[in-house]
């Protein structure tokens, strides 16, 4: 995640109640959300969830069916993508293949009829700040992915937009390479203070990048927040389920106090007791969720009545650094535990088909009541 503080006073995009329909169809459904100035914003969500749809918007290539897009305070009802204070780097790059690295970042300073000293000023800063400034002369197909994704940003960022839409933009990358270039992009984004909206598809990625993330499905935002809250905290069966892996059991509330809440969830045989209140009608059906890495995994059975399980491992994945275990309970449901690998010598490691007992502590489960 971006570690930078956000500057919540400065409210750079305001968007108000937008929504697209094409035809019938409602791509974009009533969106409300803010982006503050030096942000990396991200829009996360499936496949056809509308955030290419808001992006689009955003860069004025769409026109909002109804509701309102102001940037840094000004209504961008009317006003055309060119005169947006806006840049967007497509998924593709789109590079033109014929001309150089240079010439391709030129070219968006050319159409704005710069002198050609304060271009190639410009253009050699810019190659510099994206550590391409040996590779000014090649042609896109003699660099590597990441490279022309490199020149791709130093195209955006050339004519200092203030706001830069990117998207799915490490889609071509190869996992150790995306990796890589996420940091450039956060380090690149503090350095210049522009505020960026990126839309993917990849959680991962939005957890990286991202100093707060609007998880959309259907049309609509379902939860803004940071990557932790997003992660910790979701809002919705939907979201836990989207964001990383979840064990997800369905239960009523038995017990409800300001403090802690008890959950029958017939699928464990057991009692969840949850060290936080909830707001929810009493004996509300809701669900449980607990992440794998929040699980414990003993051959001992743990003390007490509540928060564990029983059952029998039936599957192992060695991961490296971790290793992820299924375990069948006795009412036939699957469970996902992760746990760290972080001694070499495994000869205490559980292993196939060993009863074990599962527990958890009350502050990991999260209720979730829709
Ligand atoms: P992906 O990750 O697959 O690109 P997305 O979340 O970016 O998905 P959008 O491109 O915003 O999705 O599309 C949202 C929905 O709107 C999709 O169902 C798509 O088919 C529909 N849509 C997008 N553009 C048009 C259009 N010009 N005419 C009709 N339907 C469209």
């Amino acid at each position: 995640m971006s570690q930078k503080t956000i500057d919540r006073g400065h409210e750079y995009v305001r968007i108000e109640g937008v929504t697209k329909r094409f035809g019938d169809f409602v791509a974009v459904d009533s969106v409300s959300l803010s982006v503050f100035k030096g942000e990396i914003f991200c829009l996360l969500g499936g496949s056809g969830c509308g955030k290419t749809t808001l992006l689009r918007m955003l860069a004025g290539f769409e026109s909002p069916t109804a509701g309102r897009i102001l940037i840094d305070g000004q209504d961008m009802a009317g006003i055309p993508p060119y005169e947006r204070p806006v840049n967007m780097m497509f998924q593709s790059y789109a590079l033109f293949p014929h001309m150089t690295v240079a010439k391709n970042v030129a070219f968006g300073l050319e159409q704005e009829g710069l002198g050609k000293g304060e271009i190639e000023r410009r253009v050699g800063e810019m190659l510099e700040i994206v550590k391409l400034g040996e590779y000014a002369r090649r042609k896109p197909h003699q660099l590597s992915g990441g490279q022309r994704q490199r020149v791709a940003l130093a195209r955006a960022l050339v004519k200092k937009p203030k706001l830069l839409l990117l998207d799915e933009p490490l889609g071509a990358l190869d996992k150790k390479l995306r990796e890589h270039t996420q940091f450039e992009l956060i380090n690149l984004q503090e350095q210049l203070g522009v505020t960026f909206v990126v839309v993917t598809h990849d959680q991962e990625e939005a957890m990286t990048l991202a100093s707060r993330i609007g998880v959309m499905n259907k049309g609509q935002i379902v939860q803004v927040g940071t990557p932790t809250d997003i992660y910790e905290f979701p809002s919705s069966r939907f979201v836990a389920d989207f964001i990383g892996s979840v064990n997800m059991f369905e239960g009523q509330l038995t017990e409800d106090e300001p403090g802690h809440v008890r959950i029958r969830c017939p699928e464990l045989d057991a009692t969840v007791y949850v060290s936080h209140g909830i707001s929810a009608a009493p004996e509300a059906k809701v669900a449980v969720a607990i992440r794998p890495e929040k699980i414990e995994l003993t051959r001992s059975e743990p003390a007490g009545s509540e928060n564990r399980a029983r059952g029998t491992v039936k599957e192992i994945a060695y991961m490296g650094d971790m290793s992820v275990y299924l375990v069948r309970l006795d009412s036939g449901r699957l469970v996902r535990v992760t746990i760290p690998n972080t001694e070499r010598h495994a000869d205490e490691r559980i292993v196939w088909d060993e009863v074990v007992h599962l527990s958890w502590h009350p502050s990991s489960p999260v209720v979730l009541t829709v």
